[in-house]
């Protein structure tokens, strides 16, 4: 069976065809990147309605297919951008009528898990999913993908876009900051904010673009904003782990790329007796793969929708959605 997954929950426009041997027969990703400043939602989607045409033609052709081998349609529902999720969701309703082919919308989140399990083979992992739009700590229990610990205000991907744009750094943030932290020497303390298990991220943006005005120096600045937003996600990570007693840890999300975060992981897992699973970097970032994969999981696990209740949920939460194929 094949299915076309289309992304676009935020800046990424993907399409992605996959079988239901989770074979990725193609991926294709379309990222929107602002002139200036931050996402603007509205022109994200205009963007990605310019270019979903071409960029399901691409996928096609890379895969080898044709539109009518393909048996089903999924795209990522939610959460979201409205307008970027209402692009894609009009796609794959305009691509089901056309064909006569069946459509599922699927949630962001937990597509990012389910393309980690099949690509690293982790099996039940307790999953930290670090993004420009999302900070998650997910975990799989009693029928659920639960929510164990998230962000209270910013994720965390923000939170270092906004510091490396405030601070002059080109875009993307998250690079750049790494990059300038390996050259930091000195810690200078930063607010750690850990509340039961949710984190909070604007404390220590905030605390270090005050210090950036006053000129304090910027390796040490960037080096001190990772050591202390990743050990706070770190710890909750660590907690997940010890309250579920799972013994895998999967690393998602752009954020993902970043090594000291893996070796802050690495050195928790390694303490716990865990294994550190992250998947390839196109794979950690949004993309139509893991919407295809895991519309298929739903489809084949019986989740029916008609086209009219293809509908899109800009807060569709982890834990609201059933999940069938890990009963
Ligand atoms: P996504 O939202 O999943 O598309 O990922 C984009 C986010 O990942 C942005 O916030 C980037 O700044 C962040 N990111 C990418 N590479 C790195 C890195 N090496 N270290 C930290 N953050 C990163
Ligand atoms: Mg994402």
């Amino acid at each position: 069976m094949l299915c076309l997954g289309l992304e676009g929950t935020a800046h990424t426009l993907g399409v992605g065809v996959v079988d239901s041997e989770g074979r990725i027969l193609s991926h294709v990703s379309r990222v929107y990147r602002p002139e200036k400043g931050g996402i603007h939602p509205r022109e994200a989607a205009r963007s990605h309605a310019s270019q979903v045409k071409a960029a399901v033609k691409e996928a096609l052709e890379r895969a080898g297919v044709d539109l009518r081998d393909l048996d089903l349609f999924s795209f990522s529902a939610g959460p979201g951008l409205g307008p970027c999720l209402r692009v894609v969701a009009t796609a794959a309703r305009a691509l089901s009528v056309l064909t006569g082919k069946p459509l599922v919308g699927v949630n962001h989140c937990i597509a990012h898990v389910e393309i980690g399990r099949l690509l690293t083979g982790a099996v039940d992992p307790v999953t930290l999913y670090v993004s420009g739009g999302n900070t998650q700590v997910i975990a799989f229990e009693e029928g659920r993908y639960r929510v164990f610990g998230e962000t209270l205000d910013i994720p965390v991907g923000n939170c270092l876009d906004v510091f490396a744009r405030e601070a002059g750094l080109s875009p993307p943030g998250g690079p750049g900051v790494e990059r300038l932290a390996r050259q930091g020497r000195r810690y200078l303390a930063l607010p750690y904010v850990v509340k039961g298990m949710d984190l909070s991220f604007s404390g220590p943006l905030t605390e270090a673009l005050r210090r950036h005005r006053e000129g304090e120096d910027l390796r040490d600045l960037c080096f001190s904003l990772q050591e202390t937003v990743f050990a706070a996600l770190t710890e909750v990570t660590e907690r997940a782990v010890a309250h579920t007693e799972k013994k895998e840890v999967l690393l998602t999300g752009g954020v993902a790329s970043n090594l000291r975060l893996r070796e802050m992981l690495e050195e928790m897992c390694r303490a716990r007796g865990a294994s550190l699973f992250v998947p390839p970097p196109e794979f950690c970032a949004d993309n139509g793969a893991m919407i295809g994969w895991t519309g298929l999981l739903a489809h084949l696990h019986g989740v029916r929708q008609r086209v009219e209740e293809a509908v899109v949920r800009q807060r569709w939460r982890t834990d609201e959605v059933d999940i069938p194929w890990r009963r």
